[in-house]
């Protein structure tokens, strides 16, 4: 069976957050399930500089307002289709934004282009290579199923992912003309939003399935509480919405083998987990000391990711003797509330403002506990590499969180199940509970070990996920041959 993923990012060729985690790896996971999967992505210079044996397999010298090829191409493990449309996507800067951080101003056009590019090869344009389903990634892919739906032409079947239900891709409706829609589509049922083009509402009401990336997020994004304006229309096709989730690749994600860790370990070895931990202090610039319970974040710093409710923490994680290191980048007003709580406490808190995928894996192998205090969580994937590498997840009770996280009630510490400590609602006071609670069980060895095993012993690996989607792919290429 024949499928295209259709996504803005995909690790290891380009990544800005999680959405590139799951481009990258799922597609290896499928082909064990014997999809064969073709992932079309723009072509960035980061995309183009990485490329093994590109082929230039059709080309239009007019798509969107300049010459475009589409390439042929394998890099990282992945069979690519590239978009290679030098006036849409070769720029400095993140596949979003420019150097000033400021949206590039023809997003609208750019990824029209990309779901216009995933809607022709769904309709034949590779005659030798038709996919049976195409498979849609957030909102920058949604547009690819307004296009099946408003072309009168045999289509193959759509699945919507959604990521994250805040990014939404809204465009001037000026733009219908130039992105090749017709005016019918601008209505309550068609892509309109509030006045606007919806990209993702175009995925979410034309794609014959919808998927997120955890059951729970799919329960709560039907709900006017987390559905962000689409609950309404979620609801409306509830019988299609189901969610699978994340996995993390348990080949760059392993502690036995990982390379960017101080010291390697496995479940069987778990005492040589003890070095990484003097690595991070280091790194970090704490203390070196070994008793001290050691908290991380590795995480977009925002409001979602509930980064001010840690700020607003950090007086009883200090109280509680513990350390915090601190990886990421995000809004600045929390940069600059975790670069001062730094200086004022040198030794006891560090923070790096930056991305770096070595520091990742390193804290994730040394630290003792890992925060991850979002206020919505559709999957998150640090919580998954936490269990992984022996670090215990401290989260909020919501989307994925919830789901990949066995909360430490004395019920599960009996029966060794627990895997981490999760606080609802996730609130400033929920959170302080949430780090005494798990200071607490630090200082119980016996407990804590325990935790650490059945977290380690947790499978987080792609090939349940991959199953699943293998299983719907199929199921919608069924009915729709049927
Ligand atoms: P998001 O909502 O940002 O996609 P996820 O938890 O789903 O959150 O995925 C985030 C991914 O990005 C994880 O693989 C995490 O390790 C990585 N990550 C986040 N911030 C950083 C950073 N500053 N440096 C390195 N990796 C990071």
């Amino acid at each position: 069976m024949q499928v295209l993923s259709v996504a803005s990012e995909i690790f290891p060729l380009i990544k800005t957050g999680g959405l590139a985690d799951v481009a990258g790896a799922l597609p290896t996971a499928l082909a064990a399930e014997g999809i064969q999967i073709r992932s079309l992505i723009p072509g960035y210079p980061d995309v183009i500089g990485s490329l093994q044996r590109a082929e230039p397999i059709y080309s239009d010298p007019a798509f969107f307002g300049g010459p475009a090829r589409l390439l042929a191409a394998h890099a990282g493990g992945l069979e690519l289709l590239v978009l290679d449309a030098p006036h849409l996507y070769a720029r400095k800067g993140n596949p979003y934004t420019g150097p000033d951080g400021k949206d590039w101003p023809d997003n609208g056009i750019r990824f029209a282009a990309l779901s216009r590019m995933a809607a022709s090869i769904g309709q034949g344009l590779l005659p030798d290579w038709i996919p049976a389903v195409i498979h849609l990634h957030d909102w920058q892919a949604g547009l690819t199923a307004a296009y099946l739906n408003y072309d009168a032409k045999p289509r193959p079947g759509t699945v919507m992912t959604v990521h994250n239900l805040a990014f939404q891709g809204q465009f001037p409706p000026s733009l219908l003309r130039e992105i090749g829609l017709p005016p019918q589509a601008m209505t309550l049922d068609g892509i309109e939003y509030y006045g606007s083009i919806g990209y993702l509402k175009a995925g979410l009401r034309f794609a014959d399935r919808i998927t997120t990336v955890s059951p729970t997020y799919a329960a709560e994004i039907r709900s006017p509480e987390y559905g962000m304006g689409f609950d309404g229309l979620l609801r409306g096709r509830s019988e299609l919405v189901s969610g699978i989730l994340n996995g993390v690749d348990d080949i760059h994600w392993n502690p036995a083998t990982d390379l960017l860790i101080a010291s390697r370990f496995e479940l069987a070895t778990i005492d040589a987990r003890a070095p990484n931990k003097l690595a991070v202090q280091q790194r970090f610039g704490l203390d070196p000391d070994r008793r001290a319970p050691l908290f991380a974040v590795v995480s977009r710093l925002t409001w979602q990711k509930g980064m001010d409710l840690l700020l607003a923490a950090i007086p009883v994680l200090l109280e509680c003797g513990a350390q915090l290191a601190v990886l990421g980048s995000g809004e600045p007003w929390i940069e600059a509330g975790l670069r001062s709580a730094a200086f004022t406490h040198p030794g006891r808190i560090g923070c790096t403002i930056g991305y770096d995928e070595a520091g990742a894996h390193l804290l994730q192998a040394g630290t003792d506990a890992l925060l991850v205090p979002s206020r919505f969580e559709p999957c998150g994937l640090t919580q998954l590499c936490a269990l992984r590498y022996g670090a215990i997840p401290v989260v909020a009770r919501v989307g994925g969180l919830s789901d990949t996280v066995i909360d430490a009630s004395p019920m599960a510490l009996a029966s060794a199940a627990a895997t981490g400590v999760k606080f609802a609602p996730p609130s400033s006071a929920g959170l302080e509970s949430a780090i005494r609670r798990t200071v607490t069980l630090y200082r119980d060895s016996k407990a804590w070990r325990g935790m650490q095993r059945a977290g380690m012993a947790t499978d987080v690996s792609w090939r349940s996920p991959a199953r699943q989607y293998a299983e719907l792919f199929k199921d919608l290429s069924r009915t729709k041959a049927g």
